[in-house]
């Protein structure tokens, strides 16, 4: 049976209402290189009334951008590109073959199983449940103890995990992925990192005897589970907002910065919707009581993301350099370098402001600036800008799951080893 029909007919037995899934037939997805500043507003203005959907928010100046359009909307954009006379280089015609190829040989079945984790496939939210509370009862480490961190809006639990090699008091990594419902490679890599963690603890020794890790795999289980059965490229929560529409960037919904400044939208539809107030979202509500009991013993705050290849730190409101710019940027460059000598591939680092772009009400940001965790990191993972390397965007090829998993382990671990 065809998983999502799977999907539909269990979400339908619990009584939860599914739209129908969005089909992305014949939309194409267009890279436009070397853009100018303007000719970024005007994709920006045919976002807004909903002609593109783009995969990057904020360009820098010459940047690479890249976006999606429907069929019936792909004239005018190329008109609006023309006049700015840039080239448009068509990467994909038909998005729904791609979002399918993904689904081919994956087993997604009703009943979720009692079994680690699979990296041979992209885990729904309800097995990635099953796996934890496998984890949990499995002994393979002295802790490892499952817990929720609060619900979301569809009254889900955000689950994290902690690990541990021994009940020493330790400092603490925390990692936070799925933010971004769509950018599956982050949670898939959340889920590498805690599966090597705890079936590994010899080769991960130096890190576990040094750190204990707290990480939440899925922060947007609702968005995460509406990838999975009704839109493979939602973004946001799942809560209901003005205007019919619905969620909110949540990575736009933390106090850091004015509210729904920079690099946010105020219109409730807008892929980067900030809320109605910092906190808004009963999501990260739940990470901001968490990590505040928590904060004075973590060490590193790190948030995955997909897709571009870069590894970012403080500030994303201003350009002002934070006062640990020298400090964080010599740690990125470990992770970085790192990773381009033992995997090939090649992150760029700095701040997140002039890496990839200015955002108000990031977790990042937060975390630095009111939690005092000073080494916080946002990677935004696999796969990158040039295309070759396996999938597209957001929809990472699932046979580089485990490749993705296996350097950002890699760079991070040698980052906080260092
Ligand atoms: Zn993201």
């Amino acid at each position: 049976m065809h998983s999502l029909v799977l999907l539909a007919a269990v979400s339908a037995a619990f009584g939860v209402p599914l739209d129908e899934p969005k089909k992305f037939t014949d939309y194409r997805l267009i890279s436009a290189e070397a853009i100018t500043a303007e000719c970024f507003r005007a994709a920006e203005e045919l976002e807004g009334r909903g002609i593109v959907d783009l995969w990057s928010h904020g360009a820098p100046e010459k940047g690479t951008i890249l976006f999606s359009v429907a069929p019936e909307n792909y004239d005018e954009v190329k008109s609006t590109f023309a006049r700015f006379g840039t080239k448009l280089n068509i990467l994909e015609r038909d998005l729904q073959k791609l979002i399918e190829k993904d689904q081919i040989g994956s087993t997604y079945s009703a009943y979720a199983s009692d079994r680690p984790f699979s990296f041979n496939q992209f885990e729904t939210y309800e097995q990635i449940v099953a796996s934890l509370n496998y984890y949990n009862k499995s002994n393979l480490l002295p802790v490892i103890n499952v817990f929720s961190i609060g619900q979301t809006v569809e009254k889900r639990e955000i689950y994290g995990v902690r690990i541990s090699n021994s009940t020493a008091n330790k400092s603490v990594i925390f990692i936070e992925c799925g933010i971004h419902a769509r950018e599956w490679a982050s949670t898939s890599t959340c889920l590498f990192i805690i599966d090597r963690l705890i079936r590994f603890p010899k080769v991960h020794k130096a890190l576990l005897d040094k750190y204990e890790f707290h990480i939440v795999p899925s922060s947007n289980p609702d968005g995460y589970v509406y990838t999975h059965t009704s839109n493979r490229l939602w973004r946001k929560n799942r809560s209901r907002q003005a205007r019919g529409c619905f969620g909110v960037d949540l990575n736009r919904n933390f106090r850091a910065g004015p509210h729904c400044g920079v690099g946010t939208s105020q219109d409730s539809c807008s892929d980067i919707f900030c809320g109605t107030a910092p906190f808004s979202e009963p999501e990260t509500a739940a990470l901001e009581r968490y990590i505040s009991k928590l904060h004075s013993r973590i060490d590193y705050y790190v948030s995955l993301h997909s897709f571009g290849l870069m590894w970012m730190f403080p500030y994303s409101h201003t350009h002002d350099k934070c006062p640990d710019h020298a400090d964080l940027l010599r740690r990125a460059k470990i992770g970085v370098d790192h990773i381009a000598n033992n995997f090939g591939s090649k992150y760029v680092y700095g701040p997140i402001a002039t890496t990839i772009y200015d955002v108000t009400g990031s977790s990042i940001d937060w975390a630095y600036m009111t939690q005092n965790i000073t080494k916080s990191f946002v990677l935004e993972l696999q796969p990158g800008l040039d295309f070759q390397w396996g999938g597209r965007g957001f929809l990472l090829d699932k046979s580089r799951i485990i490749p993705t998993g296996l350097e950002t382990l890699g760079g991070l671990k040698a980052m906080w080893l260092s």
